[in-house]
């Protein structure tokens, strides 16, 4: 049961997500299992794209107030539209940055070494920039990256909560995590991390690069200090598309630690005082002049979220991964290809993460077959069936064609080596 291509096309005509497909641009002739690298692109990106181009050609300077979309206010729009997505008010969420900057931005913030609290908390499965970054506000504040805390995991792919939280000791002045694990694709239990670390008086701040547009969040009821991601990933933003920022309320009026005039609560900005007045929310932490060009592709994206709502992208989500893992057990455990993520719904993200001793080299017999993985070295293969534009189809294919490659050795034909851009 479960294991024809009939059963997949069943599944198909069921899906009540099924008419977004049609919104998006898929390569041609690919199965594409690489969103939670870069989504695709929307129709309706494109033309919102297009429209803040008019704008630019028919308003000139009067862009930042005019059109559809006025450039002065576009990322606090967007900020709006992001809420929903990780269960936040609309004024403690903003479009500004990058998920590195956002970073440096908060720890700027939040990171306030005193006395014996000077650590800064991490762990060893975090995505390397957020770590350099870190180590990198250890030093602007005089101190060397001893006081970075990584902790580790005792299978190389999962962290406990309880590692974790044994780790909050009195001398830890900051917490930083990511939601979901960039390889594994581990949720991390936020709520109780956050419950946890403010028992011991620690500020904590997640990264939702891997779970925004991936599963539903509440950071606001969970009281979460701050929170950072990209928008290319899940949310279909498109490459280098402007970052997001969460501060919870109880932290407006905090003084922004890389202030800059678009800090500024907008009806002061134009002042030009030589004395910040910054805005009374998230708004604060923007820098400077917005990335107009690469928000108007995010506003067409986040519009197919607010139609379909989490919950059923978070269902599908379910629904495709389970799929997914279903099959490459039947089919493909023979081949050694090992399934390294959480098997329980709480516990995954949007992603399976399969690794092998050869996956270098499939990934690339994957590509030369038509289906686009995303490979980590040096053995992971990353696999995410996106709930708009995926099928079950799709992960029926994918399936097949790995085990058509382990079958026939077609990966022999390859070096084992990554390419520069993985
Ligand atoms: C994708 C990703 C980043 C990328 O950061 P940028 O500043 O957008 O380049 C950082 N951290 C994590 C956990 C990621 O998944």
């Amino acid at each position: 049961m479960m294991y024809s291509r009939t059963d997949a096309e069943d599944m198909d005509a069921r899906d009540e997500l099924r008419q977004y497909r049609d919104e998006f641009y898929i390569p041609n002739n690919t199965v594409y299992m690489d969103g939670n690298s870069l989504g695709l692109m929307t129709k309706r990106a494109e033309s919102y794209t297009q429209s803040m181009l008019d704008a630019w050609k028919n308003y000139g300077i009067d862009g930042w107030t005019e059109g559809t979309y006025p450039w002065y206010y576009v990322s606090e729009y967007l900020g709006d539209r992001m809420a929903p997505l990780i269960g936040a008010k609309n004024e403690e969420v903003i479009a500004t940055g990058s998920t590195t900057v956002n970073l440096h931005h908060l720890a700027a913030t939040f990171y306030h070494p005193k006395g014996n609290r000077t650590k800064i908390l991490a762990d060893t499965l975090n995505f390397p920039s957020d770590i350099y970054a870190l180590k990198a506000q250890l030093r602007l504040k005089g101190y060397d990256t001893s006081q970075l805390v990584q902790v580790s995991s005792q299978d190389g792919h999962m962290l406990d909560e309880a590692d974790i939280i044994a780790a909050m000791t009195d001398d830890v002045a900051l917490i930083v995590l990511p939601s979901v694990l960039y390889r594994s694709g581990q949720i991390l239990d936020m709520e109780r991390l956050t419950k946890e670390a403010h028992a011991r008086d620690i500020t904590i701040g997640f990264d939702l690069c891997h779970s925004v547009g991936a599963i539903p969040h509440n950071l606001h009821d969970w009281g979460v200090d701050f929170a950072f991601w990209c928008t290319y990933k899940h949310l279909n933003g498109g490459p280098g598309s402007i970052g997001g920022l969460f501060l919870h309320e109880k932290h407006f009026g905090i003084t922004p630690g890389l202030a800059g005039w678009f800090s500024s609560a907008k009806d002061k900005q134009f002042d030009m005082e030589h004395t910040l007045t910054p805005a009374d929310d998230a708004g604060a932490f923007q820098i400077g002049t917005p990335h107009v060009l690469s928000a108007a592709p995010l506003i067409g994206a986040l519009d197919i979220f607010h139609e379909a709502g989490m919950a059923s992208v978070r269902r599908k989500s379910l629904e495709l991964t389970d799929y997914m893992m279903k099959l490459i057990d039947y089919e493909l455990a023979a081949y050694g290809m090992a399934i390294c993520n959480p098997k329980q719904h709480e516990q995954r993200g949007g992603h399976v993460y399969v690794e092998h001793p050869e996956a270098a080299r499939i990934c690339k017999a994957l590509k030369m077959k038509g289906v686009i993985p995303d490979f980590r070295t040096p053995s992971g293969i990353r696999l995410a069936p996106v709930a708009f534009y995926n099928t079950f189809t799709d992960v029926y294919d994918t399936v097949h064609t790995l085990k058509d490659i382990m079958a026939n050795g077609i990966y022999k034909q390859f070096a084992n080596e990554r390419d520069v851009v993985s």
